[in-house]
């Protein structure tokens, strides 16, 4: 059979440079023989192909994201620093938005927690803010993460996703309680990304110039408003369209309706942290608006949608642990544990050097003595590749009290976080329960806690999660347990499957 085209080929190349022969017909013995071991293009594109992959990430698999800038509009300097967020400032920036749990071809409209992961191209080296659509989060010390995510992933024998499982690793820590009620509430299924908050969610420490420190949490509040699923609703779009959050983000962009947020921060003194009510370290609470009212520091737009999904977003490598100057950490367990894995997860998915790549590159010069290894494309040419050394090549040698660092003493443990006054696991779901969420809203979380736990949940799992109810709020959690007891058929809950 002869091929038609309705193009004339102009032809193409090999990696080489080189013309390829052809991208149709590869080379055999005759036009009906085998195909020959020495027809380098057809292996080599074969060979490309089985490698055009790379891992996808555990968690966090399925997102998308934009280009667009951050402007600092008003002055925080009394607060920090950071180049980033002195008043006036424009700093080029990534964000990439995803569901955890699913993998890379799930449905965007499950029921989940969002990623919300920022790059700023600072002038001072990349800054990331690697946070989610909530203030909070499931755990609070990262020895559980792993446990936590493979609870949510997949059971090991069906390869189904299980509500028993996830239910028996919640009720087994009741630290969740304050997550899971924002899951199951109201915001606990996002319309768009563009529709959606966005939150640090852990604190961190900002250094002004004058070497004071603060502890500081990040609010991003979405200019397009926020909107929000119905079960019924996000399960239609499961199907209809499970890219629609990507596709969404990808359109509005392409059509030049830009999405912002305005970017806010709780800022604490630095020697409240010892006596706040609440441990202010615990990623499983939030400052009180009360204590710590919003500031205002700017707003981020994204403008420019990436010209290759895989090179600019799939190979985009975020984690907490790079900051600037003006910008620390803080003795939040999970974003210290954070801090470490999210490299080495990219090491492990993309390569020794995943830094290299253009959209994980900083935009100023880097003199790193990190040296070698796959994929090396920067180099330092023939300058010495250790320091000290007598050539003309800098290094770095800061000795004494770290400007971002804070005070620690005491015997190594392995312990609970030191209890502040109002610290303990319900009191703040309770709060959210009671006296942020109406009327509508709490039916609507007794309904969906019940639907989620009609479908498969078993003892002695169903009654932990009952005493975990009564426990949030004692009517909410009689009237999951009468829901349940009464055994209505459950609505059904996108991407939490019955085993
Ligand atoms: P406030 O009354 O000052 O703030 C409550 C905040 O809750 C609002 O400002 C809003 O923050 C957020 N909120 C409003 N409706 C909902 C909803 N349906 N689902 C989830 N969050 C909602 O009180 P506090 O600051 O003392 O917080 C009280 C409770 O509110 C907390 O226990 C926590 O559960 C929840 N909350 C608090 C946040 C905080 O950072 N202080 C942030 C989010 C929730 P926003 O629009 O900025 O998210």
């Amino acid at each position: 059979m002869s091929d038609s085209s309705s193009k004339t080929p102009t032809g193409s190349t090999m990696s080489t440079g080189a013309p390829a022969p052809s991208d149709r017909n590869s080379l055999t013995i005759g036009a009906n023989g085998p195909i020959m071991l020495h027809d380098v293009h057809f292996l080599e594109q074969m060979a490309h192909f089985n490698r055009e992959k790379v891992p996808e990430r555990q968690p966090h698999a399925k997102g998308a994201g934009a280009f667009g800038v951050f402007e600092t509009t008003e002055d925080v300097s009394a607060y920090t620093k950071a180049a980033l967020f002195q008043q006036g400032a424009q700093t080029e920036m990534l964000a990439r938005f995803s569901t955890v749990a699913g993998e890379m071809g799930s449905p965007d409209t499950w029921r989940d927690v969002r990623g919300f992961s920022l790059k700023f191209y600072t002038s001072e080296g990349n800054y990331d803010l690697v946070g989610n659509n909530t203030p909070i989060f499931f755990v609070r010390d990262p020895m559980k993460f792993p446990h936590f995510i493979r609870s949510q992933k997949r059971l090991p024998d069906s390869g189904l996703r299980d509500n028993h499982m996830q239910w028996d690793f919640w009720t087994n820590n009741p630290e969740s309680a304050h997550q899971v009620t924002y899951l199951m509430g109201p915001r606990g299924l996002p319309r768009t990304w563009r529709h959606m908050n966005g939150y640090g969610s852990h604190t961190f420490m900002w250094v002004n110039a004058a070497g004071e420190r603060f502890w500081v949490k990040y609010h991003f509040h979405t200019e397009q408003g926020m909107e929000f699923f119905n079960n019924a609703e996000a399960a239609d779009m499961a199907g209809i369209d499970a890219d629609y959050h990507r596709r969404d983000l990808f359109e509005a962009i392409a059509r030049g309706e830009y999405p912002s947020w305005i970017m806010s921060v709780q800022v604490m003194p630095y020697a409240d942290a010892a006596t706040y009510r609440f441990n202010p370290f615990d990623l499983t609470k939030i400052w009180s608006h009360k204590d710590y009212p919003l500031i205002k520091v700017g707003k981020m737009t994204l403008t420019r949608n990436p010209e290759n999904f895989f090179a600019e977003i799939e190979q985009a490598a975020f984690s907490p642990g790079n900051t600037v100057p003006g910008i620390g950490l803080s003795p939040d367990k999970m974003l210290l544990g954070r801090a470490f894995a999210y490299n080495d997860a990219q090491r492990n998915r993309i390569g020794t050097n995943f830094h290299q790549l253009p959209v994980n590159q900083p935009k100023v010069p880097v003199n790193t003595y990190m040296f070698d290894g796959q994929m090396t494309y920067e180099h330092s040419g023939n300058a010495p590749v250790y320091a000290p050394n007598s050539g003309d090549r800098s290094w770095a040698d800061t000795t004494g009290k770290m400007e971002d660092g804070w005070e620690t003493d005491g015997e190594m443990v392995r312990s609970a976080y030191e209890l502040h006054s109002e610290d303990d696991d319900f009191g703040q779901p309770g709060t959210l329960v009671r006296e942020v969420f109406n009327d509508e809203e709490r039916a609507k979380l007794v309904e969906q806690v019940a639907g989620s736990l009609l479908g498969g949940v078993r003892s002695p799992v169903l009654e932990r999660a009952f005493d975990y109810w009564r426990n949030v709020d004692a009517e909410v959690g009689r009237r999951i347990e009468e829901k349940v007891r009464a055994g209505a058929a459950p609505e059904p809950v996108p991407g939490m499957g019955e085993s």
